[in-house]
């Protein structure tokens, strides 16, 4: 099927086998089903081979059981198309697993890529509890153009998120943008405006305050580019099953960026 970003779609939904979203597969739909939504693709945090950061996603051992949740909640909806995704940090190692195991073997629909630690200086960064600055950067772009020349990914989610962890835009948050978009568009890589970000505290900045993203400052620039986009909720509660996609169209609509239309399954 063509997907399209509306307030009826949402791609990025967890369930609590992450450890840090609530209710249950079943009642993600219920609560998409009672707002006239028509899919919703689940996107957990994937659990990985070495298990490596285990306190934020299911275990190898929990993988099976996540697959036979989707896979239920998929035969059961006729009003609700349920597709079968996983949020992915990317790493080279880790490429056979998500190639062979999830999308092959287990045929999942479709797999995120997502930066939540990226290697720097020998060990990994913490996007959200350590502080960005002018070296990290380019470790930063570096590890996200590696994780969308895998090709695995249908689209990479909060392209923007290093605005957790640096209040003010400077010329290294351009050089970083800039890089990105570049590569976004040489490779056909979709990126992700994240609505979850409009739930998060605001930041104080020296311009005053903002959300840690959608950061408009970056889509201000990817106008420029020719890059598409996905608007989706990251939702970790099912209440917030489609929290926000309306705000992050009318960002998409305000810089006239250009809508992806995606082919899943
Ligand atoms: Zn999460
Ligand atoms: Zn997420």
């Amino acid at each position: 099927m063509n997907i399209t970003s509306s307030p009826l779609i949402n791609l990025h939904t967890h369930t609590p086998l992450c450890r840090h979203a609530t209710g249950v597969v079943d009642d993600y739909c219920h609560h998409a089903i009672q707002r006239g939504m028509k899919v919703l693709g689940f996107s957990d945090h994937t659990p990985l081979p070495d298990g490596r950061w285990p306190w934020e996603r299911m275990s190898m051992d929990e993988l099976g059981r996540y697959n036979a949740l989707i896979d239920h909640a998929s035969d059961r909806y006729d009003d609700l198309v349920v597709l079968k995704g996983m949020e992915c940090e990317y790493s080279p190692e880790y490429h056979a697993f998500f190639e062979d195991t999830l999308l092959g073997e287990l045929e999942f629909d479709y797999l995120i890529g997502a930066v939540h630690y990226f290697p720097h200086q020998g060990s990994w960064f913490n996007i959200f509890e350590d502080q960005m600055n002018g070296s990290t950067f380019n470790s930063y772009s570096r590890y996200f153009i590696d994780m969308l020349e895998s090709g695995l990914f249908k689209y990479i989610a909060h392209p923007d998120i290093f605005g957790c962890s640096y209040p003010d835009w400077d010329a290294n948050c351009e050089a970083c943008a800039r890089d990105i978009l570049d590569a976004s568009v040489e490779h056909h890589t979709v990126l992700e405006i994240n609505c979850k970000g409009y739930l998060k505290p605001k930041l104080n900045t020296k311009r005053g305050t903002r959300n840690p993203y959608p950061w408009f400052k970056f889509w201000e620039i990817a106008a420029e580019y020719d890059v598409q986009y996905i608007v989706n909720s990251d939702a970790h509660k099912p209440s917030h099953v489609n929290a926000n996609i309306d705000k992050g169209l009318k960002l998409a609509n305000f810089y006239r960026l250009k809508p992806a239309t995606l082919k899943i399954s």
